[in-house]
């Protein structure tokens, strides 16, 4: 096909490239600005942020807690050790923060709440080669659902009930609030890895418990209750994750980012047709354009022709 450049082909040509040009930058690097600004991320790359080291060489734990009721160390200490033995980390640290102070009267917290509670304190957030792991401590219960221990969401938030855990732990004989609060945060710890079945199939999931273990091939820091036996000897709730929870993650380290090779040709591909359909229609109206010309011409020499 051999293409004449005269005035309307060379803008045809021009719009074409332009539009070339900027498929291939925002492709490139519009849906990676555009994830991270808004935290667009799936929970296996959110995992693959703890669990690899190629974007995040060290992590920091940021504890805030509502007045009276702190993270204990040995809690810190066991999460600290768990994300050493887990996650391909050069340095692991934990900051606690002053303290909020406790407000009388209240006793619900409800997502919302909670979330501006994370807006309001938390000071540290990712950046450069630095993962942030931002953990709240609550007097009072979950809004939704008052015999909730611990929340995770979002990739990077877990929330703790404490004052929960001194009322669960208030009746046993022997539990200390430390066993279940360290239980509490490597379990969901565990939930912001993507146990059990968070974004990929797992065959030891709980039917009866969406996301937790069934605990099949022992005891597991993943299932899904802690239970207490009053005025009795109760086993310390699991801080360790069971072999097949352990195999999980080492799945998910490994699995494929979404925005591979493949999806960015896909992109590439789709954008290609985009700019040879915008070519085509600057063609076309470039053409029309000239017949129209002509058209009129005739039109005006045929009514030249009948005129009386
Ligand atoms: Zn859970
Ligand atoms: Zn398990």
């Amino acid at each position: 096909m051999v293409f004449s450049l005269d005035r309307k082909n060379i803008y045809a040509v021009t719009i074409a490239v332009c539009t070339v040009v900027i498929i291939i930058i925002s492709s490139l690097y519009l849906p990676a600005f555009f994830r991270e600004r808004g935290d667009f991320y799936t929970s296996f790359e959110y995992s693959q942020m703890y669990l690899n080291d190629d974007r995040y060489s060290e992590l920091l734990i940021e504890y805030n807690y509502i007045m009276g009721y702190p993270p204990s160390s040995t809690a810190r200490e066991s999460l600290i050790s768990t994300i050493y033995e887990l996650c391909e980390k050069d340095e692991v640290k934990d900051i606690v923060g002053e303290g909020i102070p406790f407000r009388l009267g209240r006793t619900k917290y409800s997502s919302e709440h909670i979330e501006l509670l994370f807006e309001e304190y938390s000071s540290y957030e990712r950046r450069g080669t630095l993962m942030v792991l931002n953990v709240l401590y609550l007097d009072g219960e979950w809004e939704q659902k008052s015999n909730v221990l611990g929340l995770s969401f979002g990739g990077e938030y877990i929330v703790v009930f404490k004052e929960t855990m001194y009322v669960l732990t208030q009746n046993s004989q022997n539990l200390e609030v430390e066993d279940v609060e360290t239980s509490v945060l490597i379990h969901e710890f565990g939930h912001i890895l993507g146990l059990v079945g968070i974004g990929y199939e797992s065959e030891h999931e709980d039917e009866d418990y969406e996301h937790h273990c069934d605990e099949s091939a022992g005891r597991c820091v993943m299932s899904a209750s802690v239970q207490i036996r009053i005025g009795a000897y109760t086993e310390p709730p699991p801080s360790e994750f069971c072999q097949l929870c352990s195999d999980d993650i080492e799945r998910i380290r490994s699995m494929e980012d979404d925005w591979g090779p493949e999806e960015y040709l896909t992109l590439m591909v789709i954008g290609g047709q985009g700019v040879i359909g915008v070519v085509w229609v600057a063609v076309c109206l470039s053409k029309n354009g000239k017949e129209d010309y002509e058209l009129y011409q005739q039109y005006y020499d045929d009514s030249e022709k009948k005129v009386y």
